[in-house]
């Protein structure tokens, strides 16, 4: 299906889309070639995307040309889309307590950086892992001193490179169901790697924080500020929520027809604090269209000055 709907197989827009002051974007497919998601997210009326530079449930990497990295910086450039943001392969675990998974993720996530860094991405998002077989505490650690490991000799400041540390449902033994956990994360590499946070909608919520109400958002954006640091986060995925506040469920929903609805996202989009960020969709496609509503929802809620 989402070949057939491919936005590149139609003909190009006459006119450029109508972009905001905010950086929206959505995350993007890389079929046909890494250079195809600039095109694709520049289509769909995006000034910054998302994309994975390896299938997202494989150990096999993509290829990635210098030829498609070269057209891919090209195109950014021509279509102002920054930043540009790595998510990270879901199968590694960085705090895993097995030694031969953990090499293998250990091995994946360096090759993560290296083609975030011949890409010229600004970022590169991580699920903090699993403590499975651990406690949290020593999970936290493991995270951070995996990351550490891996990506030693890699001059990530050079290119332009951080890591972030992305909030998660909480759900059994996944790291970074608090902010806490995310802060102690990035506590532990200050000064090691260049290091920030992302935090997605979706998962602050259904891991129990309040941000539906105008009270409990004010709280929780307070809360985030006294442990992670507004201005640490760079970005934040917005996703509507199909599952209710603490169920620890992790189901993305569209923009304004879950249980956090558009408040939230139109506070999050104005909040001059947030300013820095840039906001990125993972919202699921249901019907062909449903990623560009979903930008299209987003843009409209940014009211400009
Ligand atoms: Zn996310
Ligand atoms: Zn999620």
């Amino acid at each position: 299906m989402a070949q057939e709907q491919d936005i590149l197989k139609r003909p190009a827009p006459k006119r450029p889309p109508r972009l905001t002051s905010r950086r929206i974007g959505i995350h993007t497919s890389t079929a046909g070639g890494v250079q195809n998601a600039a095109e694709r997210a520049y289509r769909l009326g995006c000034n910054t995307l998302q994309i994975f530079s390896s299938s997202p449930r494989r150990w096999a990497p993509y290829e990635l040309g210098v030829p498609q990295c070269a057209e891919m910086n090209r195109l950014r450039a021509q279509y102002d889309l920054k930043p540009l943001v790595v998510h990270t392969n879901y199968l590694v675990n960085l705090a895993s307590s097995n030694e031969r998974f953990l090499q293998m993720s250990l091995e994946a996530f360096r090759g993560e950086v290296v083609r975030a860094l011949s890409l010229c991405a600004d970022y590169l998002v991580l699920h903090p892992g699993s403590f499975r077989g651990a406690d949290r505490e020593q999970g936290l650690l493991r995270t951070a001193a995996a990351i550490a490991a891996s990506t030693q000799g890699l001059d990530l400041a050079k290119g332009g490179l951080t890591i972030l540390i992305e909030n998660t449902a909480g759900a059994e033994f996944s790291l970074g169901g608090s902010f806490e956990q995310v802060a102690e994360v990035l506590e532990r590499l200050e000064g090691i790697v260049p290091v920030g946070a992302c935090i997605d909608t979706c998962h602050t919520h259904v891991a129990g924080y309040d941000i539906v109400s105008e009270e409990g958002l004010h709280q929780t954006l307070q809360h985030l500020d006294a442990t992670i640091g507004l201005n640490r986060v760079k970005v934040w995925h917005c996703n509507d929520a199909k599952a209710p506040r603490g169920s620890k469920l992790d189901r993305h929903q569209q923009i304004g027809k879950g249980m956090i609805g558009k408040g939230t996202f139109r506070h999050l989009l104005n909040d001059l604090r947030l300013a820095h960020a840039a906001f990125i969709a993972e919202t699921p496609i249901d019907r062909p269209g449903d990623d560009r509503r979903n930008i299209d929802a987003l843009k409209k809620l940014v009211v400009e000055t």
